[in-house]
Parts: C-alpha cells; sequence; structure tokens
C-alpha cells in the first residue's frame, strides 16, 4: 500500500511553539499513516533567526560569516530534535539531521551558499528501515567542510532539492497562509488564493517580492521538475500548487500584483559615453554581491554629452553599492552620485500577457488615474514593474488588482496573521 515519497516544510511560524510543533509532528505522522515515506524540513522556531542575528550584532559590528553560518544553523537542528521527540511519543520512529549529515554540499559563499548537490543516501536508507526523516532546513556543508547557511527563507530551497534527490512525487510548503495570492491580503483584502501557477510565473513573483517561497526553490523547481504544493499548516484545505507552464492549461493575462517597498535609486550622473562604462560599473556592484534589479541607461540625443544611468537595488545593499561604485566613478571620470532610499516596486504578473498586447497601456493609465508617478519601468515578456515612491506602493496594489479584476469570489480569509508572506 506503499504511496510515494513525499517531502513536507514547516515554516517557522508552524513550530513556533510546543503546540504548534506538536501539530506539525502530527502532520507529519499522517501522512506516514497514509503509506508515504515521509522526508519533513523544519525551519527556525518563529524569530528565532532573526534573535540570533541580532545575538551576533550584539557582540559584533562585523561577524565572521563562517561563524554567523554556525550560529544560524542551531535554529533549525532545534525544531529538527525537538519534532523528532514527538514523532516518537506519537509511536514512530524519527531521525533528525543536520543539513550536512543529510548530504547537502553547498559552496562556500558562507551566508549564501548554493547547494551543488545533495548526497541522500543516508536519507534513503533511513527511509527504507521505516523512520520518518527529519532534515534542518537552510543549512548544508560546503565544499571544504564548513557548516554553511542557504539565505533568509532557504529551507524552502532544502525542500525542493530533497525532493529532487528522492524522488518526491511532491515537495509540501506548510506555511502560516493557505496558499500564493493574487497580492499580499494585508494590502487587498479581497485578494485570491490561486490553485495553481506556473513555475516561470512563480519566479517572477518571488523576485518581485512575494515572500511565500525563497527564489531559489522556485529556480531549483523549475530546473529538477519539482512539484510544489504551498498549503496551510493549520487546516486541510488544498493550496496553491506551482508546476510547469503545460500543466497549467490556461493562461490568464494577469495572476498577481506583488510588491516591494524596500528599493532604493542609485543614479550616476555625466557618465562617459564611450564602451565599456557600464561594464566597469555592473562588474564593481557584482563583486561586492549587490543585487541590482533595474537598469536604466539612455544615451544623450546630441553627440558628445555624457550619459545617465539609473537602477535599483535593495535598500539594505545601498551603502555597500555606494562603497563599491566609489573607485569606478573617480577613475571613470563620472560626474556624480545621487540615490533616493524611499523607492519601492509595483509588478503585474502573468503567462497570458505574452500574447496580448495593451496590457503595459493599462498598467500606465491605471496608476496615472491615481496621480501615481512612475519613475523607472522594466518588462520581461510575463512581468511589467513600476518603481515608484514607496509610501504609494499599497495605492498602486490596490488600483492594479482591481483594473485587472482579480479579486475572487468566496475569498478564504486566513485566521492566521500573515508572518511568513511578509518576510
Ligand atoms: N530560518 C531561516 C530564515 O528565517 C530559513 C527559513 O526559515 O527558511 O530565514
Ligand atoms: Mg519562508
Amino acid at each position: 500500500m506503499s504511496g510515494g515519497t513525499i517531502v513536507m516544510k514547516f515554516g517557522g511560524t508552524s513550530v513556533a511553539d510546543a503546540t504548534r510543533l506538536k501539530g506539525a509532528a502530527k502532520r507529519i505522522v499522517e501522512k506516514f499513516e497514509a503509506g508515504h515515506r515521509v522526508v519533513a524540513v523544519l525551519s527556525a522556531r518563529g524569530k528565532e533567526t532573526d534573535r540570533l542575528i541580532s545575538d551576533a550584532y550584539e557582540i559584533s559590528d562585523a561577524p565572521e560569516p563562517r561563524e554567523m553560518d554556525m550560529l544560524l544553523s542551531t535554529g533549525e537542528r532545534v525544531s529538527c530534535a525537538l519534532c523528532a521527540m514527538a514523532i516518537s511519543d506519537l509511536g514512530h520512529e524519527a531521525i533528525s539531521l543536520t543539513g550536512s549529515q543529510a548530504g547537502i554540499v553547498t559552496d562556500t559563499s558562507h551566508t549564501k551558499a548554493r547547494i551543488l548537490d545533495v548526497r541522500a543516501d543516508r536519507i534513503t536508507s533511513a527511509l527504507d528501515e521505516g523512520k520518518i526523516v527529519l532534515v534542518a532546513g537552510f543549512q548544508g556543508v560546503s565544499t571544504s567542510k564548513d557548516v554553511t547557511t542557504l539565505g533568509r527563507g532557504g529551507s524552502d530551497t532544502t525542500a525542493v532539492a530533497l525532493a529532487a534527490a528522492v524522488g518526491a512525487e511532491e515537495c509540501e510548503i506548510y506555511t502560516d497562509v493557505p496558499g500564493v495570492f493574487s497580492a499580499d491580503p494585508r494590502i487587498v483584502p479581497e485578494a485570491r488564493k490561486l490553485d495553481i501557477v506556473s513555475f516561470e510565473e512563480m519566479l517572477e513573483m518571488s523576485s518581485s517580492g512575494a515572500g511565500v517561497l525563497q527564489l531559489r526553490s522556485v529556480e531549483y523547481a523549475r530546473n529538477h521538475g519539482v512539484r510544489i504544493h504551498c498549503r496551510s499548516s493549520f487546516d486541510h484545505s488544498p493550496g496553491t500548487v506551482v508546476v510547469s507552464e503545460q500543466e497549467t492549461m490556461e493562461n490568464p493575462l494577469v495572476t498577481a500584483v506583488t510588491h516591494s517597498t524596500g528599493e532604493a535609486r542609485v543614479t550616476l550622473t555625466g557618465v562617459p559615453d564611450t564602451p565599456g562604462v557600464a561594464g566597469r560599473i555592473a562588474t564593481a556592484l557584482a563583486e561586492a554581491n549587490v543585487n541590482v534589479d533595474m537598469i536604466i541607461q539612455n544615451d544623450p540625443v546630441s553627440a558628445d554629452a555624457p550619459a545617465e544611468m539609473s537602477f535599483t537595488v535593495p535598500r539594505d545593499d545601498l551603502r555597500t553599492a555606494k562603497g563599491a561604485l566609489a573607485p569606478v566613478v573617480a577613475e571613470l571620470g563620472i560626474g556624480g552620485i545621487a540615490t533616493d532610499e524611499s523607492m519601492g516596486k509595483v509588478s503585474i504578473v502573468g503567462a497570458g500577457m505574452k500574447s496580448h498586447p495593451g496590457v503595459a497601456a493599462k498598467v500606465f493609465t491605471t496608476l496615472g488615474e491615481h496621480q501615481i508617478n512612475i519613475q523607472m519601468i522594466s518588462t520581461s515578456p510575463i512581468k511589467i514593474s513600476c518603481v515608484i515612491e514607496s509610501d504609494r506602493v499599497p495605492d498602486a496594489v490596490r488600483a492594479l488588482h482591481s483594473a485587472f479584476e482579480l479579486q475572487g469570489e468566496g475569498t478564504i480569509r486566513p485566521e492566521q496573521p500573515f508572518g511568513e508572506f511578509a518576510s
């Protein structure tokens, strides 16, 4: 009667206190008793990772990244050991493993390591012995044998990588919201839970502000064809499945409105209009590990006049970005750097817009009607993003959500606060 292997990942709020942790253990046991082989990936409890980070900064202004990973990886370990105890009380055998014990091999970039390989033989032999396997999320062991962590939200990626490695039927992401929504329900109360989303749409959504799944987990899932089911840990209702575009059947014009309020804009003025300059600027930023989002450069109409280049970075990276640019500015004779920290971004995502003109016009017109000034624009085949003042972001999200009629009938209203959705 054995069903297939399932990976179940529980987020921080789903294991925050003893009652919830026991609830997660019960959910895992239910799945096991239904005949599945179960690998469960747990996050650190509640706000534990934030707490550990602030502990580190109380001790040092610049904590060593290697030691930071030793510290941060403990949170997930605690969750797994406690959950193994709870499962044992429910009459089943469970074994908890650190990322390293589970065979998750990463590169050496501490605090944001990438998974290179998953050597899952220890997991598969424990499954063969009839055990439930619990794996500490968000961590691995580097090719130089140090403990690494995978960046904030990294347990999602652990879960997807394990699902690929053990050939799981599905990777279930249990969280404190009923699924992926057509907009953040804290801003748009009538936002609709989406039943199905394609990998491509989810990638655009995760990279433009939807906090429900870590971007890298979606990338990994798409590359390895792992089906994700994002659902509530508080009830049994179906959530959102993230699958390949062939499986989504119909492509709505617009699927969701996403946003972020933590952007900063950097404008370089008096940029010499010669080949190679953009490359120098981008390389300096890349070497400092700054994630540049939107880039706009427009050459002057008249020959010989200098150009202007603007780009956005996460507000938290602004200091690093300025530091990285200073030597390039001096060396290339760039006129000046201006920055604006009060930027936000609103995006609409939908696989159907590929084949329908006029979506951009509707976005711009809608924002205009609400007196919202668009400062930068960028597009992909299935996304349109506008940089606007961050305090206008909620208005923009509501306006676009209603202009594209994304609200649902009988929208499911979750009982729980949207803790993880925000992150
Ligand atoms: N505990 C880590 C974080 O808060 C990883 C995770 O929960 O996915 O970012
Ligand atoms: Mg998360």
